[in-house]
């Protein structure tokens, strides 16, 4: 390489620590940190591959981009709040243009969610990218899986199916108008991390899942963990404009297949009991938090807890949609 390890991170990865809960940041072996009292740790690791995980043609401001918000949205599926993260380098040479634009979209990110980088690994390889985030929770007050109960309401953050649509767009080469072009681009290299709705019904929800894999595959995960039947009517799930767009270019997927089947959206699901209803519709209602009721917790009919989708009353068969699709498949 043409930078040495300890220059490349001094002039792109090292910045004065802000928060006084670092103690040892970037430069001796290991960063110490306080965790506040009454908080409890958040610690979850994405790995991206070049090709496999992003196309390799990807800007490197997208790609830190894009690495950083995967991890982030696994933050505000436990409704734990960012604070720092460390950055595991893998990069086929020292390219300073290229790691000039990672640095700033990186930095971009972690100045925009106040999460900052307390060290991490270089090394010379095929371009991967390992973020690991640490966020802080109140104790006992996570938001886990296996927390939901018969009776919750199923909400979802935002609009799902983007991050298929953006794929789909991305992949095979399909034309719309600039507008959507840069909407979908912009969902799939930057999905929004859901932290401050997350810290909003955190309080409220019994359960949540940041939805990676498919907005049913991802409640497969709480109904399995919870022992529970999930039933959900698909026409109430939230699509956006450009996704349909897309899929009226596309003769063998709808939008509500991106949205069950599709991935990537970073949105959260959540379920909220009863009781909370009305506080979870007072925040829709004030437009701070952007979620909509799409489904419900039932008794688990057998012993194996599944999700059912609905049309109205017609109940769908999804046995035959495709799952997750990577870039190299
Ligand atoms: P060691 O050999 O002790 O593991 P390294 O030479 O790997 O140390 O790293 C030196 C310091 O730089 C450490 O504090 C490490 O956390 C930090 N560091 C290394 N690579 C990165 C990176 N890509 N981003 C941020 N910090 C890094
Ligand atoms: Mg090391």
């Amino acid at each position: 390489m043409s930078l040495n390890e300890f220059d490349l991170i001094n002039t792109y990865f090292k910045r004065p620590a802000k928060h006084s809960s670092i103690i040892k940041s970037i430069g001796d072996d290991c960063a110490l940190l306080t965790v506040p009292e009454g908080y409890q740790l958040a610690v979850s690791m994405d790995t991206l591959v070049s090709g496999r995980h992003f196309p390799e043609e990807a800007l490197p401001g997208e790609i830190a981009q894009r690495a950083f918000c995967t991890c982030l949205s696994d933050l505000a599926s436990m409704g734990a709040e960012p604070r720092w993260f460390t950055l595991g380098l893998t990069l086929p040479a020292s390219d300073k243009g290229w790691l000039a634009a990672f640095s700033e979209g990186l930095f971009e990110l972690a100045d925009e969610y106040d999460c900052e980088l307390v060290g991490g690994d270089t090394t010379q390889g095929p371009l991967t990218i390992s973020i690991q985030v640490h966020g802080v929770v109140p104790a006992g007050a996570a938001l886990t899986r296996n927390a939901a109960t018969v009776g919750d309401k199923v909400y979802v953050t935002g609009c799902v199916g983007d991050g298929a649509a953006a794929l789909a767009l991305l992949l095979k080469n399909i034309a719309v108008d600039t507008e959507s072009t840069q909407y979908l681009r912009q969902r799939f290299y930057r999905p929004e991390p859901q932290i401050k709705a997350a810290e909003l019904l955190r309080p409220y929800a019994n359960a949540a899942i940041d939805i990676s894999d498919g907005l049913v595959a991802d409640l497969q995960h709480i109904a399995k963990a919870s022992s529970v039947d999930i039933e959900i009517d698909t026409t109430k799930i939230p699509i956006s404009p450009a996704s349909l767009l897309i899929s009226d270019q596309l003769s063998d997927t709808s939008a509500l297949d991106f949205a069950l089947v599709g991935g990537d959206d970073y949105q959260l699901a959540f379920t909220v009991p009863k009781k909370y209803e009305d506080d979870i519709q007072a925040l829709i209602a004030q437009d701070v938090l952007k979620a909509t009721a799409i489904g419900d917790i039932v008794k688990s009919k057998t012993a194996q807890p599944e999700v059912r989708c609905f049309a109205g009353d017609q109940l769908l068969d999804l046995s035959a949609k495709k799952g997750y699709q990577h870039f190299a498949s």
